[in-house]
């Protein structure tokens, strides 16, 4: 089972109060992108048997969306961090890297 602490409201329940939205951190193309950026954007994303960056949205609570770190494969949720930043904070970075030594956020960027 997921659980995901909700850092707009600060509720901590399992999954089914909240609903996944895909890839965080996915860069927006715009007017005046090419086909191939848009393409990426629309249908290239990460599927990562390991650490991923997930949006989810507070559905049964707040309403807001926000941003979670974790393990694909354990399940282990290393931070819920605002989805209005372009990368995670520092502190969930940290965490990952020192339990999953090697790990950089580079990989995403
Ligand atoms: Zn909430």
């Amino acid at each position: 089972m997921l659980i995901l602490t909700c850092p707009c409201c600060g509720v901590t329940a399992e999954e089914t109060e909240f609903h996944p939205g895909g890839e965080a951190h996915v860069k927006r193309f715009g007017p005046g992108s090419n086909d191939d950026e848009f393409h990426s954007y629309l249908f290239e994303k990460v599927n990562p048997k390991g650490v991923h960056f997930e949006r989810w949205r507070h559905a049964n609570g707040c309403g807001k969306w926000f941003n979670a770190a974790r393990c694909t494969v354990t399940l282990e949720v290393f931070g819920t961090y605002s989805a209005q930043t372009t990368e995670p904070p520092q502190d969930i970075k940290d965490k990952i890297s020192a339990k999953r030594p090697g790990w950089s956020w580079r990989e995403f960027a």
